[in-house]
């Protein structure tokens, strides 16, 4: 394809979904892109507008690959659509027929998500990038969290009835929050398989990419990986998002039962008896009263498992909560979005600091690695939900 031109491309969208925006402009509040630029093609509205104009002439050209690559893919315009339109998926299949007609996905990004199939690979490139980390030669505008240069490894219990799903970049750059999260599903009695290397990446930032064919064949690896038909815990909002929508990904009975066994490890800990203090406390206790967390909602928490509330329910014994104004407002990390549009992705995590300014707190929940990473590059005292009630049980909080 050439980038000066237009091409032919078939979006395969439903037609029934292209006519479902009646362009009321509800969503333009919620969509973080909207926002930073008040501009009609950086809404919803607009690149629906523009999915109806390529599907009915068969051609695209760099204008609509900008827009639609511009996407945060939160899906806050989804949860906030009077009309029901399926943004997401929309999203997705235009990707995918940009993968396959206009190669879509420069090389460098395609190597990143190549590395992040094969846990080994991960785990040997985060080590030189630990390294590199450590020499301070990596780019600033890229963020990321100081990475360990050894991997925390988790203990598996063969008689576990329930699966922890570490995912990939978590496994890799975030054992001590996976432990942490561990300890807490294990409080309440029970034994869990951790899924290791045995599975691969739940394939979430391949999907948001429109490398379709690739996300399939993690999904089936991962199926694989999980038998049985215990519940699949994910501590992760976006793998957990992405672990659900298998059933709708591959189309078979086989994948949507899967699915129906996944669950936010939150939603799962809900009306479970999770101990107040666990293992041996400090011999001086920090002073009385209880810390105020502020809670961020990671969108693949809120607008796509709608399982936000578990969060506040599994917090809410422990600490004081302050809720953020911003109606669930994208912080601006996106999966792979922060790396590809740096600039745009802190300018929309400004928005989302002021909002958690407003709320106040002492520390920040959020339960996506992805937040985490993003929010604590801005400044923000963020932690996983679940280290926060781990820290609390053991007294140091
Ligand atoms: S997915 Fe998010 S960034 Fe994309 S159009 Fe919807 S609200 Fe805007
Ligand atoms: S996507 Fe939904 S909320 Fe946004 S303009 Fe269309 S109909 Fe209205």
């Amino acid at each position: 394809m050439s980038r000066g031109g237009s091409f032919p491309i078939d979006l395969g969208l439903d037609p029934e979904d292209l006519v479902s925006c009646v362009h009321c402009g509800l969503c333009l509040p919620h969509c973080p892109t909207y926002r930073i630029t008040q501009e009609e093609i950086a809404s919803p509205r607009g690149r629906l507008m523009l999915m109806a104009e390529v599907a009915e002439s068969g051609r695209a050209d760099p204008v609509f690959i900008d827009a639609i690559d511009a996407c945060v893919g939160c899906r806050g315009c989804e949860a906030a659509c009077p009309s029901g339109v399926p943004y997401g998926h929309m999203l997705e299949t235009t990707r995918a027929a940009l993968v396959e007609s206009a190669g879509y996905q420069p090389w460098w990004r395609r190597i990143g998500y190549r590395i992040l199939e094969h846990p080994r690979l991960l785990r040997a490139s985060s080590r030189i990038l630990a390294l590199v980390q450590r020499t301070r030669l990596v780019p600033s505008r890229f963020a990321l969290p100081p990475i360990p240069l050894r991997r925390t490894r988790l203990e598996s219990s063969p008689r576990g009835t329930v699966w922890f799903f570490t995912g990939c970049v978590m496994d890799a750059w975030m054992g001590e929050t996976l432990a942490a999260a561990k300890r807490v599903v294990e409080s309440t009695g029970v034994e869990v398989r951790v899924s290791g290397d045995a599975a691969p990446c739940c394939g979430a930032l391949h999907v948001h990419a429109g490398l379709e064919a690739e996300a399939r064949d993690l999904a089936r690896e991962v199926m694989a990986a999980l038998d049985g038909d215990g519940p699949v815990l994910v501590p992760s909002a976006g793998c957990g998002a992405q672990l659900k929508e298998y059933g709708h990904l591959l189309g078979t009975s086989e994948a949507r039962a899967f699915s129906a066994r996944v669950l936010d490890v939150h939603e799962w800990l809900v009306g479970r008896d999770i101990p107040l203090r666990v293992g041996p406390q400090p011999a001086e206790p920090p002073p009385r009263g209880r810390p105020v967390v502020a809670v961020q909602d990671p969108c693949h928490l809120r607008h796509v498992q709608h399982a936000h509330q578990a969060v506040r329910t599994v917090l809410e014994p422990f600490f004081e909560l302050a809720e953020l104004d911003d109606a669930g407002l994208c912080c601006g990390a996106g999966g792979a979005y922060s790396a590809a549009h740096p600039s745009e992705a802190a300018e929309i995590r400004e928005l989302k600091l002021a909002a958690i300014d407003r709320a106040g707190g002492d520390l920040v929940a959020s339960a996506n690695p992805g937040c985490m990473i993003h929010l604590r590059a801005g400044g923000a005292p963020a932690l996983h939900p679940l280290e926060l009630v781990d820290r609390a049980q053991r007294g140091l909080l």
